[in-house]
């Protein structure tokens, strides 16, 4: 009998859920689709098939298993339900437990439950994702890959926060990282356009999207990461602060009496890029404002970012023997020249220098070296997490 050779990715959110279903042997997306405001009367679930896009009404109760159902009914309806081999599921926090992808089962699920107080909005989403698919594949093996996963190899000077060492011991407070897949994927990558072995090149990623981390990564493996013990740290990001002083929590809570939840909305919700502009957390539209329109919080926001995030790559530096590339991905890593132009500009001591040309060519999905001739490479590579999940959960079940 010929093995079924597709994988189908499950990226749930709270209040969505991204999937994608992908031939294992020639990469290839078959199909793909993300249902958006779950739990609301407005769901709805948009798939792009065959080049065509098309809309789906979702029915009540609206929640990520009428998704998965929807799904199974389209699946049917095109006849690719037989081929499907396993399901791999992104989940956010995999903790100090899991280094690894590991195939999902009672036990699994209850430390993925346990670990959800290190990340409480992401991994009870990743749970209700698989007792959706489970329910609607009980045949099928399912897979879990974290995000934290890749930085499992951060050394314990990196990982250890300045802070009473028993929080550490005691309550596993601690440097994490995350969107490791990305961060995995486009090492590889670069590895491939500079013709090396990842085992002898050391680089470092920057994962520029509504979410932002930068990664040092030595010999393939992760030595540090901007992001912490939550995604919140690091560079300013969407409406995420990133990094401030733990003082301003103290001052906002005591003398401007803010709640502690209305600070965690702040920092998450209503900081980084929307905070500083007050106008949006989107970048594209931060650059039509501040070129199109001269607003000036619009192009101090931008500025604010791309200056974070040259810091963190120089800093990042420092934990590396060598530096043979550096890597943008991410919607606003692909796709804005500016932001990149801006970055490298603060980089020229660490001998990065752009090419304005090159710099523009790299849009759209398109990679490139978009360096001048002499100087540190620096690559444009679009991030495919979804490959990285469908290849991860295949040779899992392929090696057992
Ligand atoms: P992601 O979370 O990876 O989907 O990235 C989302 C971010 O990418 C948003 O801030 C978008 O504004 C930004 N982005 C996408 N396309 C462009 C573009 N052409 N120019 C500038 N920013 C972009």
């Amino acid at each position: 009998m010929q093995t079924a050779s597709n994988i189908l990715v499950i990226n749930c959110g709270s209040s969505s859920l991204k999937f994608s279903l992908i031939n294992i042997h020639n990469q290839q997306t078959l199909m793909s689709g993300l249902g958006e405001r779950l739990m609301s009367k407005d769901a709805s679930l948009t798939i792009n098939f065959a080049a065509e896009k098309s809309q789906h009404r979702l029915k009540p109760p609206y929640n990520h298993q009428v998704v998965i159902e929807t799904l199974v009914e389209i699946l049917r309806s095109q006849q690719l339900t037989d081929d499907i081999y396993a399901i791999g599921h992104r989940v956010v926090h995999g903790g100090e437990l899991y280094a690894n992808p590991v195939l999902i089962d009672e036990k699994v699920k209850q430390t993925i439950t346990m670990l959800s107080k290190l990340a409480p909005l992401h991994n009870p989403a990743n749970l209700i994702g698989i007792a959706a698919a489970e329910q609607a594949f009980p045949q099928l093996k399912q897979v879990a890959i974290f995000d934290t996963a890749f930085h499992q190899t951060m050394p314990e000077k990196a990982y250890v926060y300045a802070l009473p060492y028993q929080f550490y011991q005691q309550h596993s407070l601690r440097k994490y990282g995350f969107h490791g897949t990305s961060h995995y994927f486009v090492s590889q990558e670069v590895a491939k356009k500079l013709n090396k072995p990842t085992t002898q090149l050391s680089v470092i990623t920057a994962h520029l999207g509504n979410g932002c981390s930068i990664t040092a990564v030595e010999k393939g493996k992760s030595v540090d990461s901007s992001m912490g013990f939550t995604p919140l740290e690091g560079v300013m990001m969407g409406t995420r602060s990133g990094s401030i002083d733990p003082g301003i929590i103290f001052y906002l809570v005591e003398q401007l009496n803010f709640s502690l939840d209305e600070v965690n909305t702040i920092l998450n919700k209503k900081s980084g890029l929307l905070g500083v502009s007050q106008l949006s957390n989107d970048c594209r539209a931060l650059e039509q404002a501040a070129f199109k329109e001269n607003n000036r919080l619009a192009k101090l926001a931008l500025i604010i970012f791309s200056y974070q995030v040259a810091k963190s790559i120089a800093s990042l530096s420092a934990s590396l023997t060598q530096l043979d590339a550096l890597v943008f991905t991410g919607g606003i890593g692909e796709n804005s020249s500016y932001i990149r132009e801006q970055v490298l500009q603060h980089l020229s001591l660490l001998n990065f220098a752009i090419d304005p040309e090159k710099n523009q060519q790299a849009r759209f999905g398109q990679s490139g070296n978009i360096s001048q001739e002499n100087a540190r490479p620096c690559w444009v590579i679009p991030t495919n997490e979804e490959w990285v999940i469908a290849e991860q959960t295949f040779q899992l079940l392929t090696s057992e």
